[in-house]
């Protein structure tokens, strides 16, 4: 019998795992979709319905595809093309739900363009590990890209047919690290790319009998893998904002007003953007990533960081600035990540914030009162300290509905609960096999 192309039709849950429902290609019903349970969300990182989930055997939903997402993947050895439609989350009558994660996000773009006539324009650059016990190759070497093929090529190849327009492919600094980014789209496209690539890639390196991994990190000693979200503002008709040459850090006053809002709630965004145990292992002094929340420039240790423009060619500045959010990894959901850098910037720009203080340095070499006088906070050095700053944090927990708060804080302290009294190596060895 010949086989019949499939479509899967998916959400992407409070712990960053893509779940749904597959049926015929020719069969997908474009208005409504296909049935879903709100119990669905109370389903742990580690595979179970968590206690304390508000969501029980009833209710019915809807996972209702949205065309613009459609990425067909084609190209795993040994597997037959997949359509992949990402979906909102509705009501049985096509209102929404309030806890889904993509919906929030929608929101959130629909707010800031409402409020401020602008758009965020943005991409997430990803950062994996393949899991091998074999000898690495130098960093960043030509000789370790090779090592890879074709998985490299053959990623890429996929990447691009599926729609996500991959960019840069390389050998990253920790062994069998990787690195892949993909061009800048509009904020919903570019957190549905961010939900796809995951996937993909963790697929075809299965196919091709490997293990890919984006858990934050795969041994408490090892190079960490993150999730770095750029963004840039735009108005309505595509124009960029960000750029003004005349002030500090060149960020406008939107851009610079966005910012001061981001690292504002930052403390409490970290329960998801850092959403796991051993996201915290990762941010921690000199890995590169992140311990406190200010903006810098020449700084990769910096919450968020003003990425370099071009000037070759002449290049124009204003259409190339953008900011780079590092605290995130793969266990936070892409579209709560980019729903809620984008409600903390607009929060900023409601309250006229003024543009953060552009730190060059370091951060153990900023003294504590310049530290205090920039505004420079501390961000949570665990999970457990990045769910109390969220409760401690009312803008931010008044964005989410109450029963959506409710099971992101129960699926995040079962999740604690099953990894108490592990130590760090097994921590890991945990996640990497989730993520
Ligand atoms: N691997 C680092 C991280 O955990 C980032 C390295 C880089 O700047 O690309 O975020
Ligand atoms: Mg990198």
């Amino acid at each position: 019998m010949a086989e019949q192309e499939l479509a899967f039709i998916a959400t992407n849950d409070l712990c960053a795992i893509t779940r749904g429902r597959g049926m015929p290609l020719a069969q997908l019903d474009w208005e409504a979709g296909c049935g879903w349970v709100p119990a669905n969300l109370g389903v742990g990182a580690f595979g179970k319905i968590v206690e304390g989930s508000p969501f029980d055997a009833t209710g019915d939903l809807r996972l209702v595809p949205d065309e613009r997402s459609l990425a067909r993947i084609d190209g795993i050895p040994g597997r037959p093309p997949l359509t992949v439609v990402l979906a909102d989350i509705t009501r049985t009558d096509g209102s929404g739900w309030q806890c889904c994660p993509r919906t929030f996000l929608r929101h959130a773009i629909r707010d800031l363009e409402q409020e401020t006539g602008l758009e965020v324009f943005g991409a997430f650059e990803h950062e994996f590990t393949l899991v091998t016990d074999e000898p690495a190759e130098p960093p960043m070497s030509l000789q370790a890209m090779l090592r890879i093929e074709p998985l490299g090529s053959e990623l890429v190849g996929i990447l691009a047919g599926a729609g996500l327009q991959p960019e840069n492919w390389l050998a990253e600094y920790g062994a069998h690290q990787c690195e892949v980014t993909v061009a800048a789209a509009g904020a919903l496209a570019a957190a549905d790319r961010a939900v796809l690539l995951r996937d993909i890639v963790r697929n075809l390196a299965r196919a091709r009998g490997q293990q890919a991994s984006f858990a934050p990190l795969l041994d408490p000693g090892g190079v960490g893998n993150g999730v770095h979200v750029h963004f840039s503002l735009q108005d309505t008709a595509g124009t960029p904002v960000m750029y003004d040459a005349a002030r500090p850090g060149l960020l406008s006053e939107a851009a610079g007003s966005f910012a001061a809002g981001i690292i504002r709630h930052a403390r409490a965004l970290l329960a998801f953007t850092a959403a796991s145990e051993v996201s915290y292992l990762r941010l921690v002094p000199h890995r590169w990533s992140v311990t406190h929340a200010f903006l810098g420039g020449n700084n990769r240790e910096a919450m968020l960081r003003l990425c370099p423009t071009i000037g070759i060619g002449g290049r124009d500045p204003a259409g190339q600035l953008n900011l780079e959010f590092r605290a995130a990894d793969a266990t936070g959901n892409a579209w709560l990540v980019m729903g809620m850098l984008i409600r903390a910037g607009l929060e900023g720009i409601r309250q006229r914030l003024p543009a953060p203080a552009v730190m060059d340095r370091p951060i153990e070499e900023i003294r504590e009162d310049e530290q205090r006088c920039a505004g420079i906070v501390r961000l949570p050095a665990s999970l457990p300290e990045a769910l109390v700053a969220l409760e401690e944090d009312p803008v931010v927990s008044g964005w989410l509905a109450p029963e959506l708060l409710q099971v992101q804080r129960a699926l995040k302290l079962d999740e604690l609960r099953r990894l108490e009294g592990l130590d760090e190596v097994e921590k890991c060895r945990r996640y990497a096999g989730v993520y």
